[in-house]
């Protein structure tokens, strides 16, 4: 099953985190079906938290990898890296990365290059600044994106794509979930017609998901799943998401 529900710590945690949010977790989520939940936690810890979730099917994945796979290039980690550690995604163009550190359509799509050569299933994340918002060209943003970064990509065998609207990161705001899910059904279908090649799996919604908005998210037929970051940070919070969205879905 493809991933449904993503956590991402972001610049969070340590190997105490990892044991305390695993027991949370694990004392809180009442599925089966680990396989379709994934984390990312810091680089650092892939290795250790893999250890503490031990034999369940969880996956692990990374919130960032590098454009190239190997060379002069100080502080980067590759997409083969991560898989020689067991990571079987990795979230690409992060609208933080996109701000904080320049990151280009053009930089995007060759680390969505990179997880592909690598067997690794990139989280693409597309989304609109308020401003973008507020001048009404929501939809021709996140198709520029999307085309910007699959267009020297055309053959990726699998990839998720996150919709995360900048102002509703950390932000305690969610645009209208109908909204939402008419804009997966307009990723699905650029996708769809203008990359036949690309195995896209599913549409994930991310910004501000927590256990209060999941059930009204989860309810709309083109929001596959979510992206989370601050409400991850709570195991239990987090189990309890996973919860609704199974009660729901599956
Ligand atoms: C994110 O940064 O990917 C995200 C969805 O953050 P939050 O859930 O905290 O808005």
């Amino acid at each position: 099953m493809s991933l449904c529900l993503v956590a991402n710590w972001k610049l969070n945690g340590s190997k105490e985190f990892n044991h305390q949010w695993a027991l949370e977790f694990f004392k809180n989520f009442n599925g089966q079906n680990f396989s379709s939940i994934g984390i990312a936690p810091a680089s650092i810890y892939i290795d250790h938290l893999k250890k503490v979730i031990a034999d369940k099917s969880i996956k692990i994945g990374a919130q960032n990898i590098d454009l190239v796979e190997t060379g002069p290039r100080t502080g980067e980690i590759s997409a083969s890296m991560i898989k020689d550690l067991g990571c079987e995604f990795s979230i690409i163009g992060h609208s933080e990365r996109r701000i904080l550190f320049h990151e280009t359509n053009q930089i995007i799509c060759h680390k969505l290059i990179q997880a592909n050569n690598n067997f690794v299933v990139p989280i693409l994340c597309v989304g609109e600044s308020m401003q973008e918002k507020q001048d009404n060209t929501t939809f021709k943003v996140i198709e520029q994106q999307i085309i910007g970064a699959l267009k020297d990509a055309s053959e990726l065998s699998a990839i998720i794509i996150a919709y995360e609207p900048v102002w509703a990161i950390g932000s305690g705001k969610i645009p209208n979930p109908k909204e939402i899910n008419s804009m997966h059904e307009m990723i699905k279908d650029v996708v769809q017609s203008r990359f036949p090649k690309i195995g896209l799996e599913s549409v994930l919604y991310g910004g501000s998901v927590n256990l209060e908005n999941a059930s009204c998210l989860f309810e709309q037929k083109n929001i596959d799943g979510a992206l989370i970051g601050g409400s991850s940070l709570d195991g239990k919070e987090f189990a309890l998401i996973a919860n609704v969205f199974n009660d729901l879905r599956v």
